[in-house]
């Protein structure tokens, strides 16, 4: 087994990783992505790392049944854990996606499902991101209660007071997925200040921040 059999991969996910740090998806060393390789290995970004100066060796080839590091010299990601219980669940599915994007982890605080508007959004992330009880971070906790929720008809998952996960076929699937969760979230926190009972009472000034940043 050489490392040039992981080259491809390992430079797919440095270069998805700026993006999504771009994107503000990956804020400052937060948020991690897996890429299954076959059905016994992943490819991970590596723990507490600055993705702006990641290179392709530093992304580590890691066995899902145990989490074995198999290549690489960096400590793999902490959710390394959450990752192969998603694609060790969903075969159907190549990539994991953990991100701390602002909208869609404000939503993780309200502790609920959040439904999905639109027949094609539903196709690519399933009726509603499914809320996952807390437990902190990297932690078999977190794993346990993400396995409890996981379903074949679901590729994006809130991660309640921390962030979300999407899983999809390819790295450009999973970004175009994080994406579309954010613009969910916008429309569902949007309707919620809107739909609020009590929204006669808000000051119209506080009103109009809330909604120029949604
Ligand atoms: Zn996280």
């Amino acid at each position: 087994m050489t490392g040039l059999r992981f080259e491809a991969v390992r430079a797919s996910i440095v270069a998805a990783s700026v993006r999504l740090a771009d994107l503000g998806f990956f804020a400052g060393i937060g948020g991690n992505l897996a890429v299954r390789i076959d059905t016994e290995l992943m490819a991970v970004t590596p723990s507490a790392s600055d993705y702006y100066s990641m290179k392709n060796e530093d992304i580590c080839i890691v066995r899902m049944r145990d989490l074995k590091l198999v290549e690489g010299t960096k400590q793999p990601t902490t959710e390394s854990g959450m990752h192969a219980a998603f694609l060790t669940c969903r075969p159907d599915l190549q990539v994991s996606l953990h991100t701390h994007q602002p909208l869609a982890s404000a939503v993780t605080l309200l502790g609920i499902d959040m439904p999905v508007e639109g027949a094609e959004s539903r196709a690519s992330l399933g009726s509603a991101l499914r809320i996952v009880s807390y437990a902190p971070s990297g932690t078999s906790f977190l794993v346990s209660a993400f396995k409890k929720k996981l379903r074949k008809d679901t590729n994006g998952y809130l991660l309640r007071n921390h962030g979300i996960v999407c899983g999809a076929k390819s790295i450009d699937e999973a970004i175009a997925n994080v994406l579309l969760a954010e613009e969910q979230s916008a429309y569902f926190l949007r309707s919620r200040i809107k739909n609020n009972p009590n929204f006669s009472e808000i000051s119209p000034l506080v009103m109009q921040q809330a909604l120029s940043i949604l």
